[in-house]
């Protein structure tokens, strides 16, 4: 996936020499720099554009929802079984859409961090990921909790996002 996290790894050696502040339990900075750096702190990159149509991505939610609903968990695996096919058609030519081990049964949360990405069927999920950083764009506004939609400069690709709040 995309989404990435960097990790400050502190030896023994380290903790002399870091600054106080960051010892102490993690508490939400309350300066416009220490806010920025928060955020900068969790990677957030375009996963690339949109390779089906919102017409066509609409009625997959709605197949989602009723098996979902109906608690059809034979079904739903069909279903992600028929989206990896579809997504590796279009995939990056010797791009393997990858096949993590079905969930247990019953964990929807789990088979739905399977399926939603393969419904929406974003760059990313089939090897043709975008990158850009919307960190960029999100230090550009007030973090005031607003929602924002911006045009990744890269790849064209609407993303919509939420500011982050500091209260
Ligand atoms: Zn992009």
């Amino acid at each position: 996936m995309s989404e990435e996290k960097e990790t400050q790894v502190i030896t023994a050696a380290d903790v002399g020499t870091i600054d106080a502040a960051m010892l102490r339990d993690p508490e939400l900075p309350d300066t416009r720099e220490g806010q920025e750096a928060h955020v900068k702190s969790v990677a957030r990159r375009c996963r690339g554009p949109k390779l089906v149509s919102d017409e066509d991505v609409a009625p997959r939610w709605d197949a989602w929802r009723v098996l979902r609903d109906e608690d059809d968990w034979d079904s739903a695996l069909d279903m992600v079984q028929v989206l990896r096919k579809i997504a590796q058609s279009h995939a990056t030519t010797g791009f393997t859409v990858s096949k993590v081990p079905d969930p247990e049964k019953g964990d929807w949360a789990a088979l739905e961090r399977i399926a939603f990405p393969l419904i929406r069927l974003r760059g990313a999920t089939v090897g043709k990921g975008c990158g850009w950083p919307l960190n960029l764009e999100i230090v550009k506004h007030p973090f005031d909790g607003a929602e924002h939609v911006t045009t990744c400069p890269n790849c064209g690709n609407m993303i919509s996002w939420k500011a982050p709040v500091f209260d």
